[in-house]
């Protein structure tokens, strides 16, 4: 029996549309197209790379198992982008790496993760420097154990991976092994009960540079933690170097000994902090560069301005925005931006100020601030006000009496006449319209 690509892809597709909310199919699969089948590797076009890391991100599982019942046991799915200028594609290397050689895959170790497209910022420039350090020369620093902690999606994966990518890269030592704790656990848990202990134990003891991702989860585990209790002191005895990350400062890990904790302090423990303004900004923008996208300054600013918890949430709005303009075939622009990410529910819990309002239509027209709440008449003061009433009443869920209380006690009836005169103004003058179009941008974007 041969299937064609299109047949396998369509059969393939079926089994995904059982298992996911529709909008998400149509987000992430409906834009991918099949390109060819080879054997069992289908070869698929994805608009950018963002879609098949998402997707591999997010339904690896689910699409393994499609891929098993259509293909069978070697199945192999791999992507290519577009490229735009017809039915060229290019493809995107494998993100196990199965063409890097062998050291590269036992290690657990994405390419994709470097020193050069991790954005130092305020938040993580210590961090950062300290692991570079770690990379240069594992084991030979004081650094031993080097402990990353900080809150989800701040980039101690990111961090961690950088450094056994550089010190491969560089040849600095041979192995270098990377897991998770939980995949410590369950790797540990099988070794015991297919009497492999030893084996286990030998793999873990005999690498250059160990780093164990996400230690929290060792928490009330006793058994893995005495076994990890004494990989550590096998490694860290013949001066190899360990790399450990963890979602609080070690000393909060309640469940975990009190001899691992003690030792995971021997070297430097140092946290990642949440990104400030300017970093988010630096951020996105280094996403987009990385995937060909060209995005406006405001549109960037935007949404880092609004996406303020953490990097995995702020690459996830970039994502979903390009998903969206590949999908209606629409451009980015800055409405379409702020929709799509209103409509993922951001900013809903903003409050807008009259007082913000305030500052940024004096800062716009170049005005002491106070002259909003004074009693002159100059003209270009008048408007300046009543611009600033306009957007009060537009912006915020303040009543007619608040907004006259904010501009110096003036009653609600002046606050009307100011609205009605802007409506006017704004249907005939073209710059009191682009006035009230920047400054809702500002307002906006200043709210978070
Ligand atoms: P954590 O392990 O702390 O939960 P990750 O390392 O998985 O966070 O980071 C989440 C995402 O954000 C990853 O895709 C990562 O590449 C990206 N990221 C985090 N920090 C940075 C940074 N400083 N520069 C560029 N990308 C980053
Ligand atoms: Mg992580």
């Amino acid at each position: 029996m041969s299937l064609s690509h299109s047949a396998a892809w369509d059969q393939f597709l079926g089994l995904i549309k059982d298992s996911i909310g529709s909008q998400s199919f149509t987000t992430w699969f409906k834009p991918i197209n099949p390109v060819k089948l080879e054997e069992q590797n289908l070869l698929v076009e994805v608009p950018n790379t963002f879609f098949s890391e998402w997707i591999e991100g997010h339904y690896s599982v689910l699409m393994d198992q499609a891929l098993l019942q259509v293909l069978g046991k070697n199945a192999k799915l791999s992507y290519a982008v577009a490229n735009g200028s017809g039915d060229e594609v290019i493809p995107i290397p494998s993100i196990s790496g199965n063409q890097v050689g062998q050291s590269y895959q036992k290690s657990n170790l994405i390419e994709r993760y470097t020193f050069e497209n991790f954005v130092e910022g305020a938040n993580n420039d210590f961090a950062r420097a300290a692991a570079m350090a770690v990379s240069e020369s594992p084991g030979k620093t004081t650094f031993n154990p080097f402990v990353v902690y900080g809150g989800v999606g701040l980039g101690k994966t990111h961090l961690l991976q950088a450094i056994g990518n550089l010190a491969l890269r560089e040849g600095r030592l041979k192995r270098v092994l990377y897991v998770d704790s939980q995949m410590f656990t369950i790797e540990f848990i099988n070794s015991i009960q297919t009497n492999k202990t030893t084996e286990f134990s030998a793999i873990y003891r005999n690498v250059d540079l160990l780093i164990v991702d996400d230690i929290q989860f060792l928490i009330n585990k006793e058994r893995t933690q005495e076994e990890f209790f004494h990989t550590f002191n096998a490694l860290y005895n013949s001066g190899k170097q360990i790399v450990l990350s963890s979602d609080r400062p070690p000393k909060e890990l309640n469940g975990i000994e009190e001899r691992l904790l003690s030792r995971f302090q021997w070297g430097l423990v140092t946290d990642i902090h949440p990104p400030d303004l300017e970093t988010r900004i630096a951020i996105l923008q280094q996403k987009a560069d990385e995937n060909g996208v060209d995005l406006s300054g405001d549109i960037i600013e935007y949404i880092a301005t609004n996406v303020t918890s953490n990097i995995r949430e702020l690459e996830g709005s970039l994502f979903r925005l390009l998903a969206y303009s590949s999908i209606n075939s629409q451009d980015i622009t800055f409405d379409v931006a702020k929709n799509v990410l209103k409509n993922l529910g951001l900013g809903k819990n903003r409050t807008i100020k009259i007082e913000e309002i305030q500052t940024l239509v004096s800062e716009h027209f170049d005005l002491p601030e106070d002259m909003l709440r004074a009693k002159t008449r100059k003209k270009e003061i008048a408007y300046a006000r009543q611009i600033a009433m306009y957007l009060s009443k537009a912006m915020t869920k303040s009543s007619l009496k608040t907004i006259g209380l904010h501009f110096g006690g003036r009653d609600h009836s002046t606050v009307i006449h100011a609205i009605q005169t802007i409506e006017k103004e704004s249907a005939k003058e073209v710059k009191t319209r682009e006035d009230l179009d920047y400054l809702k941008r500002k307002v906006e974007m200043a709210s978070v």
